[in-house]
């Protein structure tokens, strides 16, 4: 017996020290069906407009009969769940005239549908997609405007997200999220992010996906593995305080969504390493905008989820053909084979989040003019341990990691603290992380 104890000894703590990887994220990858987002981009397409100022009546054309089959299809997931979806409108109205796309007075109508957490009830993780569709005109709501693959891809993958991941139960709420309005001025997003907040919402972050099925570029590249996660570097609502200690300790590319960010590219690289995430260090494409801006707005963190080749005939155009060029965003662009792989990124990051602890709330540094780096942080429920994470100062990645069990403090002996950035990320049982927590005080 005696021989064998350190060897148990050691496997636990080599168990606990590795990344670990649970094999339930690899079935998610495999459950997430192209032929199941197919169909239901068909179903989204064969509304005619999902046009945000359009009809709401008729059962079948229209963004009302778009949301209405939308919630009809959440609900039948969740009966087949035991009810584990809650499903719902969060509704706004919006005046005519608010901004220039708004040529009436609309409802703006999200769909919403939260698997609770059994631990974590008020801690969401948020996949979202949008329900509107545009054509040339950003104020034309009556001319067909299939948007197939904006966004009719990302709101069939949050479906399809939402059906795989019902069957397993997490400790943190997950919400998958129709958005509308978006064409309009990001309606949906402003509307949904203030009704969290009232609500009082811990939210991990929004993954939001715009565009996740064009695999042809007009950039002449074609690829199904290329991916893009967009992400703004700090948040906007940081204090002037915040920003001038930016200046003295660091942070500039440290925010709450760019370690969301990191969090995407990890998972997507540990579990599916035939993809190529690209972090894009901005919040969105260069002057363009999308639904997780809102959610920023707020305070929350939110990342942009994206093919990288985009072609752009075939978004916001009237169907046409002009000079040999079919413009228009109809269903024939999709990859859905490449749609499915988008999805299951979402999903194994829902997941992973879902069933990982907290990230700690507080994460102090130390060490000026020392040999060593010191972290001390707050503890969170649910954690088994901490790995602290640091890399060089120009990487983008989180390259270095120590485990140190489930204590609230330690020294990273020889570790100039001038030299790297560090954080800190909580463990749960199965291995999986909270997003990397950036230090947000300083000691001596
Ligand atoms: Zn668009």
């Amino acid at each position: 017996m005696k021989n064998y104890l350190p060897l148990i000894f050691a496997f636990f703590i080599l168990s606990l020290s590795q990344a670990q990887t649970d094999t339930r994220i690899y079935d998610i990858i495999n459950d997430v069906s192209a032929e199941r987002i197919e169909s239901d981009v068909t179903t989204l397409v064969n509304f005619g407009t999902r046009h945000t100022l359009s009809d709401t009546v008729s059962q079948t054309r229209g963004i009302g009969a778009a949301r209405r089959w939308i919630k009809s299809e959440f609900e039948k997931i969740s009966s087949s769940c035991g009810d584990c979806l809650e499903v719902f409108y969060q509704k706004n109205l919006i005046e005519k005239g608010d901004n220039a796309r708004i040529v009436k007075d609309v409802e703006v109508v999200n769909v919403v549908a939260i698997q609770r957490g059994t631990k974590f009830p008020n801690r969401f993780i948020i996949m979202s997609g949008d329900i509107d569709s545009r054509v040339s005109d950003p104020t034309n709501y009556t001319s067909d405007s299939p948007g197939a693959n904006d966004n009719a891809s990302g709101m069939a993958g949050t479906i399809e997200a939402s059906r795989v991941l019902s069957k397993y139960k997490f400790e943190s709420s997950i919400i998958y999220l129709g958005l509308s309005g978006e064409e309009q001025g990001l309606y949906g997003g402003k509307g949904m992010a203030a009704y969290a907040k009232e609500k009082g919402w811990d939210i991990v972050g929004i993954l939001n996906n715009d565009m996740i099925g064009n695999i042809t570029g007009v950039d002449g590249v074609v690829s199904n593995r290329d991916f893009r996660i967009f992400s703004e570097p700090v948040p906007p609502t940081e204090t002037e305080q915040q920003r001038r200690a930016r200046r003295f300790y660091g942070g500039e590319v440290d925010g709450i969504s760019r370690q969301l960010a990191r969090y995407v590219y990890k998972t997507t690289k540990t579990y599916m390493p035939e993809m190529n995430p690209m972090m894009i260090y901005r919040l969105d494409r260069f002057g363009r905008g999308g639904h997780h801006r809102p959610f920023n707005d707020a305070g929350f963190a939110g990342i942009r989820i994206m093919e990288a080749h985009e072609n752009y005939t075939q978004q916001h155009q009237d169907i046409r053909v002009e000079d040999g060029i079919a413009y228009g965003d109809v269903l024939e662009h999709v990859n859905f084979g490449y749609a499915k792989k988008l999805t299951s990124v979402n999903a194994i990051n829902l997941a992973s989040i879902a069933w990982g602890p907290p990230a700690p709330e507080t994460v102090e540094i130390g060490g000026i003019v020392e040999p060593n780096a010191k972290l001390r942080w707050s503890k969170v429920e649910g954690a088994v341990g901490y790995k602290i994470y640091w890399r060089d100062t120009t990487s983008p990645t989180w390259d270095n990691y120590k485990y140190v069990g489930d204590v609230s403090e330690h020294t990273l002996e020889g570790i100039v603290i001038d030299n790297f950035f560090f954080g800190v990320a909580a463990v749960g049982k199965d291995g999986h992380e909270s997003p990397v927590a950036f230090p947000n005080k300083v000691f001596r």
